[in-house]
């Protein structure tokens, strides 16, 4: 086993990865800048690392600090959370090169699902529908490009091969807009990502995202824990998750998981991983995988009883899943409401100082969260500051316990986002039946 582990995160990840390494006996060695200095998840470790300032170049994606950190403190794992280093295959051989088990999969299984072309590839040798589009990079010829797009036919989606957090992606709705939308993605996805490699897929105008968790070991076994919903989204960011995704036959949702864990396997993958999709007309079509934890596990959580971030660690630390697939069962419904320091109206990033906060509590009721009265958001990181998660027999248990939630949520200092989640968790038609990507656009700009 791991006998003491670096968290290269912060935030309420860094409290949930604590957790789950106190659970299995795992001392913990936190790393924070000097802005998250005296922080909840900074006081609750073993060990606090101050590994630079406030800019998350300096701190949070300082590898050679984050090594020399681990390495002084006698670590012998790194977990790196979501989004920060987490799909950075030159920091997980890094780490593995410095004696140190990376909690994810190998840098290569990394670089190669962090490319969605050659994710799309993998996955159609394992026999998975990808969004019909092109399988290489789009050429630099505008003329080629127009071949191409009048190939997979109009709206089209232009997006950035190493994209991720939702940027790099622009629809072209004509022929006309392509010439201009090629430039100004390929601007943007040098700047953001390094790479200013594009490809292009039909752009679906009314699907819903479900994407499925899977678990694989370092000896072959894999297994999959069903899917999550993710459709509520704005700018491509997940606001609301949920599990399971209701409508989509279970059937499909076990076919295209097996398919997902052949691919597993052709790679060689092991950890924790999710592959997402769009769903639409009863069909899925894979548009990537996420090499890593994230931020929605807990809604799979709830309705499998799985850890797991514990699952993470065992496998980090070469355990063989005990888990078999026939005993993995979903029970009930969960939701997860990403509860982010913003202006509910405009969006605009509210840091600041939070004088009181009281977390909601109750049956089916789970808070992860590093606030605390007194806490500083600060301007320079990610604005989620807490997840609401519920859980209940069915859907409307699940949705009317997070309206009680939110409504017992108290933020005072800082405004947030939750007056849109009561929004879109009491409008009839979500509570109905779930709802396209688009919804949210549209309940925000009804004649746009
Ligand atoms: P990222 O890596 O930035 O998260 P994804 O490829 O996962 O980008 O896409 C994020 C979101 O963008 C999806 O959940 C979906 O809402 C939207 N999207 C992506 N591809 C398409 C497509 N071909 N058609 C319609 N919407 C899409």
């Amino acid at each position: 086993m791991i006998k003491r582990l670096v968290i290269a995160n912060r935030g309420e990840i860094a409290l949930r990865i604590q957790r789950a390494a106190r659970a299995l006996g795992i001392e913990t060695v936190q790393i924070h800048s000097t802005a998250d200095a005296g922080t909840s998840f900074v006081r609750a470790a073993d060990l606090a690392v101050c590994v630079g300032p406030a800019a998350t170049a300096d701190s949070y994606l300082n590898m050679p600090r984050i090594i020399a950190a681990a390495l002084a403190s006698d670590c012998d794992a790194v977990h790196p959370g979501y989004g920060l280093l987490s799909e950075n295959p030159e920091f997980a051989a890094l780490c593995e090169e410095s004696g140190l088990a990376f909690v994810g999969p190998r840098a290569e299984c990394i670089a190669k699902m962090g490319d969605k072309i050659a994710a799309r590839n993998v996955m159609t040798a394992a026999g998975v529908p990808c969004v019909p589009g092109t399988n290489d990079p789009l050429p630099d010829d505008l003329d080629a490009c127009r071949t191409v797009a009048a190939g997979i036919g109009y709206p089209v989606i232009i997006k950035a091969a190493h994209g991720g957090g939702g940027r790099g992606m622009r629809v072209v709705r004509q022929s006309d807009d392509l010439a201009a939308a090629l430039k100004t993605t390929r601007a943007e996805a040098r700047n953001a990502f390094g790479d200013d490699t594009l490809f292009m897929e039909r752009f679906l105008d009314r699907p819903r995202h479900v994407e499925i968790q899977i678990l694989a070991d370092a000896h072959g076994n894999a297994v999959h824990l069903g899917e999550r919903d993710c459709s509520m989204q704005r700018r491509h960011q997940k606001v609301i998750e949920e599990a399971p995704a209701m409508g989509v036959s279970r059937a499909l949702i076990d076919a295209t998981a097996a398919a997902c864990l052949r691919a597993c396997r052709d790679l060689g993958y092991a950890g924790a991983g999710t592959f997402e999709f769009l769903y639409q007309d009863g069909e899925m079509f894979f548009i990537e995988m996420n090499t890593r934890l994230q931020v929605e596990h807990c809604v799979t959580e709830a309705i499998t009883g799985i850890d797991i971030v514990q699952w993470q660690l065992r496998i980090a630390a070469g355990e063989p899943l005990t888990l078999r697939q026939e005993d993995i069962a979903l029970h009930g419904h969960a939701m997860e409401c990403r509860i982010n320091a913003e202006d509910p109206e405009t969006f605009a990033p509210t840091p600041g100082r939070v004088r009181d906060f009281i977390p909601p509590a109750g049956n089916g009721i789970r808070v992860e969260t590093h606030l605390e009265p007194g806490a500083e958001v600060p301007p320079y990181y990610d604005g989620m500051v807490a997840k609401l998660v519920t859980s209940g027999r069915d859907r409307t248990e699940a949705i009317d316990r997070m309206m009680g939630a939110l409504a017992a949520l108290r933020i005072d200092g800082i405004q947030s986002n939750a007056p849109l989640h009561r929004r879109l968790l009491s409008h009839p038609a979500f509570r109905e039946e779930p709802q396209t990507i688009h919804f949210i656009e549209h309940l925000i700009a009804p004649e746009a």
